[in-house]
Order: C-alpha cells, then sequence, then structure tokens
C-alpha cells in the first residue's frame, strides 16, 4: 500500500479548509467523504423543478477578509449582498427581532411586567458578574439577563425548541453576541411609539447568486483530490490505515478528521472503554428540514421567522429565495422549516410525512401559507449532526476525547472536532488551522 502524506476525513467547510492549506503548501493529500457531493453540512439540494435549498438556511456573514474573498473567487464574483431580514412570530403576532427591542408590539400588561422585572435583573445581573457561578445554567443566565417574565415568555421557550432540551440543562459558554442585551433605556424606549435601531450580530451577507451556499466551495472539486461515496468504517492510528465501507484500506502518513467526534471514536481500533463512553456523551440535535416550493412570490419579506409557541413544531423557517432569486422560478418562494430533535433528549418519532404536513397546518395558522397556495413541491430531508449540544457533560467528555486523539496523533477540526457552534468560517479557518499544524509537526 502506497502511504498519502495527507488523508482529509469530510468535505464540508473544515475539510475544504484543510485541503486548501495543504495545497497551498504543494503537501500531497486526498479528501474522502461518505456523501455523493462536497460541502457536508453547506451542501445544496437542486430540485429539477427550479427550486434549490441548502442543508438548513445558510448565509455568509463572515467578516473574514481571506474567507471572504476564497468564495468570491469560487463564485467569479458573482454573490448577491444582502441586508439580513428577521421577524419573530408569537401568539398570533409577527413582531420584529430582537423582541427585547421592541417590546411595544406586545400587550400593555406584558410590557408592564418586563420592564419591571428587567429593571429588578438589572441590579441582580451586574451583581452576580463578580460571583457568577461557574456552573451557571442557560436558564439562570435568561433570568439575570431579561428578567422572569421576558425569559419564560420567549427565550426559554425557544431555547428548548431548538436545543431539545430544558435551558436548565445548557451552559452559557455558547451564547457570544447572539443573545442581545439591552440597556433599561433601550428596553424602555422600545415600549414606546416609533422605531429602535436593531442590533445584529449579522448585518450583511453574501449569497451565491446561482445553485445555492454550495457554490462558494464547489469548484474545489476540480482542484483538490476528492474520492466521494467513501464512508469510514475502520481507523488503526497505530498501523496508520483507514478503511471504508467499500473495503478500500488505505494507508496515510496524518490523518485531519472533520466527522463528528462520537463517529470517529466509535470507528477507532483500541479506543479505552472510558474514551467510547465518554464520545457517547456528547450530545448533539438532529434537524429536519421542510422544503416548500410555493407558486406565489410574497408569502413573508422576512428571511428568517422564528417561531416561540410551543405548540408550534417549528423553531424557525428560511426563506432561500429572498437570500437568491436564483433559488426559485419566477413568481415563486421558497419556505423552509428547521424542526429539532436528539437522540439523547428528544428523539423524532414522526414520519417525514407527518413533519410536512404539520409544517403546512402550522405555516397556514400563521398565515404565512394561505389555504389556497400551490405546494409545488413537498420534501423533508434530515440532517444527523445539526447543532452541538452545550450541555454539562460537554467539556468534561470533551477532555477525554480530545486527550485520546492528541495521544493517537489525529487532528480534527469543524463544528464536529471541536464540538462547538462554529459557523461556516470559523469551520473552514480551524480546517486551516489544523492542517498548518500538521504541516509544521
Ligand atoms: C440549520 C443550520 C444552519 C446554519 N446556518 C449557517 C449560516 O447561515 N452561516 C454559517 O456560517 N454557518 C451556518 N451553520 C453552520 C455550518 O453549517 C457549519 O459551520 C459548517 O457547515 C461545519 O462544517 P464542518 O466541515 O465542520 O462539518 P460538516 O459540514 O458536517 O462536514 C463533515 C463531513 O464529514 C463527512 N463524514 C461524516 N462521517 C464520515 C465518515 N464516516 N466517512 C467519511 N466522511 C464522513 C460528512 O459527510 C461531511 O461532509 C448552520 C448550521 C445549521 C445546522
Amino acid at each position: 500500500m502506497e502511504e498519502v502524506p495527507f488523508v482529509v476525513l469530510g468535505t464540508g467547510m473544515a475539510g475544504l479548509g484543510a485541503a486548501y492549506a495543504l495545497k497551498a503548501a504543494g503537501a500531497r493529500f486526498v479528501c474522502y467523504d461518505k456523501n455523493n457531493s462536497v460541502g457536508g453540512h453547506s451542501r445544496s439540494l437542486r430540485y429539477d423543478n427550479g427550486f434549490t435549498f441548502d442543508e438548513g438556511g445558510h448565509i455568509s456573514f463572515t467578516k473574514n477578509a481571506h474567507v471572504q474573498e476564497v468564495f468570491s473567487e469560487n463564485v467569479r464574483g458573482s454573490y448577491v449582498e444582502s441586508r439580513l431580514t428577521i421577524d419573530n412570530y408569537w401568539q398570533g403576532l409577527r413582531l420584529p427581532h430582537p423582541i427585547q427591542n421592541n417590546l411595544r408590539h406586545l400587550p400593555a400588561e406584558l410590557i408592564v411586567q418586563i420592564i419591571a422585572d428587567y429593571k429588578a435583573s438589572d441590579t441582580c445581573a451586574s451583581e452576580g458578574q463578580t460571583s457568577r457561578p461557574s456552573h451557571q445554567t442557560y436558564a439562570d443566565w435568561l433570568h439575570r439577563s431579561y428578567g422572569p417574565t421576558f425569559a419564560k415568555t420567549f427565550p426559554m421557550i425557544y431555547g428548548k425548541k431548538y436545543h431539545t432540551t430544558d435551558t436548565e440543562n445548557l451552559t452559557t459558554d455558547w451564547i457570544g453576541p447572539r443573545m442581545y442585551r439591552p440597556t433599561i433605556e433601550e428596553l424602555v424606549r422600545s415600549a414606546l411609539p416609533g422605531t429602535t435601531p436593531i442590533p445584529n450580530y449579522i448585518d450583511g451577507f453574501r449569497y451565491p447568486k446561482t445553485g445555492g451556499f454550495v457554490s462558494f466551495l464547489e469548484p474545489f472539486s476540480d482542484t483538490f483530490r476528492i474520492r466521494v461515496n467513501k464512508r469510514a468504517t475502520h481507523l488503526d492510528p497505530k498501523k496508520r490505515t483507514l478503511q471504508f465501507a467499500d473495503g478500500e484500506t488505505i494507508s496515510y502518513g496524518t490523518l485531519i478528521s472533520s466527522i463528528p467526534l462520537p463517529d470517529l471514536i466509535s470507528i477507532m481500533k483500541g479506543a479505552p472503554d472510558d474514551v467510547l463512553s465518554a464520545s457517547k456523551k456528547l450530545a448533539f440535535s438532529t434537524v429536519w428540514l421542510v422544503n416548500l416550493g410555493v407558486g406565489r412570490a410574497d408569502v413573508s419579506d422576512a428571511m428568517v421567522t422564528y417561531f416561540y409557541d410551543e405548540d408550534i413544531i417549528i423553531s424557525r423557517i428560511n426563506l432561500p429565495h429572498l437570500f437568491s432569486p436564483g433559488n426559485a422560478p419566477d413568481g415563486c418562494a421558497t419556505i423552509q422549516a428547521e424542526i429539532y430533535f436528539s437522540d439523547r433528549f428528544k428523539p423524532c418519532v414522526d414520519s417525514p410525512q407527518d413533519l410536512i404536513q404539520r409544517t403546512i397546518a402550522d405555516l397556514r395558522r400563521c398565515k404565512i401559507l394561505r389555504e389556497d397556495d400551490r405546494i409545488l413541491l413537498a420534501d423533508a430531508v434530515v440532517a444527523r449532526h445539526a447543532n452541538v449540544i452545550y450541555d454539562f457533560d460537554r467539556v468534561p467528555a470533551l477532555r477525554v476525547v480530545h486527550g485520546y486523539l492528541d495521544e493517537a496523533g489525529v487532528r480534527y477540526c469543524g463544528r464536529f472536532g471541536h464540538w462547538d457552534h462554529a459557523w461556516t468560517d470559523q469551520a473552514f479557518v480551524s480546517g486551516e488551522d489544523a492542517a498548518r499544524a500538521a504541516l509544521g509537526s
């Protein structure tokens, strides 16, 4: 068996980032992916009738000039630049985003209670800064940051739908810029007539004009040595061999993996029991995506809508034809609904057909779809690994798993190698970093 100096496992953002750095360094390498095309989570599904959907609405809002340049080169500058429009659905109301900066749209009694609570929690939060316990839960954080009324009415409900578990079971180390906390002045002003400035960590974004998000990556299929339909099934880190589902075995010098850690550990020969059991503690959510093509273009102005009602199965929708008109035939709209489950906390018991029917019923109830709308496409697809769940097992389990991989000489990168909430640009850069570290050693 001839040894391949560098093998990259997975061809999502991270795997391709690793390949990009290896190519730049003139290294010899081969990438392998179990799917039949590149892109991983950043893939796009192009239906015959002219509709295109990503695997979960993907937009590039990176501020990293290098990643911007790579993407732009790959589509030869053919991308749309837009501002992200977001709103929220709650109990029959469409509320501007974020709700905490737009209280004026809520019932008067609720506004009064939110402000009263917030005032109290404001003091509580600043006192809490110095003595915040390290085991603080997301639920605590929400209470302290927004007061109990707002926390219980909005983010705690949404958090459970999205993360599939109660906010009491979640840590806070993933929040970053994701949750805006207005000052008390901003909050009060947002309850008065007028408009409030809208803070959002995502301002502008780029999206390919045609072909969906994966167009940002697709040219790599021709530039790098990539082998698809190659699911890795056995890894012997001592002999440095990798076997695939089709029986082929290869020998490698260095392995850079971007595949989910529990899957990686499960195929590693000689992985100790404590590592195996730690890897099984790494919780993640699975998303079912219901893709709808609609024979009417003006279904909504918002590119993304969040749903706060518990009895609505959808967590959020995105409208790909608003990212780029190239995603739908003229006069038509696209709606993609995200519905979250997890093996650990909320296994899926619905059939794909049930999920489609429930999504359509919910969207009619919210008046996003009309009874007489023509549904030209209805499909449900699953992404098994959607988001990492930041529960209290994550950090100790990661320590064990990463420690073992470091010892075994296996490099890891990407959202499911670092087991975090990396966005596409961060995943790409983490792949580049892993490759550079491998080259350096
Ligand atoms: C619903 C949703 C919406 C998102 N929206 C955005 C957004 O708008 N903007 C943004 O920047 N980020 C977004 N993200 C995050 C983004 O998807 C990730 O950052 C990125 O795709 C992670 O890339 P990755 O290469 O680390 O992982 P992946 O894309 O998951 O790549 C892993 C690859 O490994 C392959 N693989 C797995 N097992 C094996 C095996 N045994 N053998 C061979 N190959 C294997 C898989 O097929 C896959 O191609 C979103 C994520 C989700 C879930």
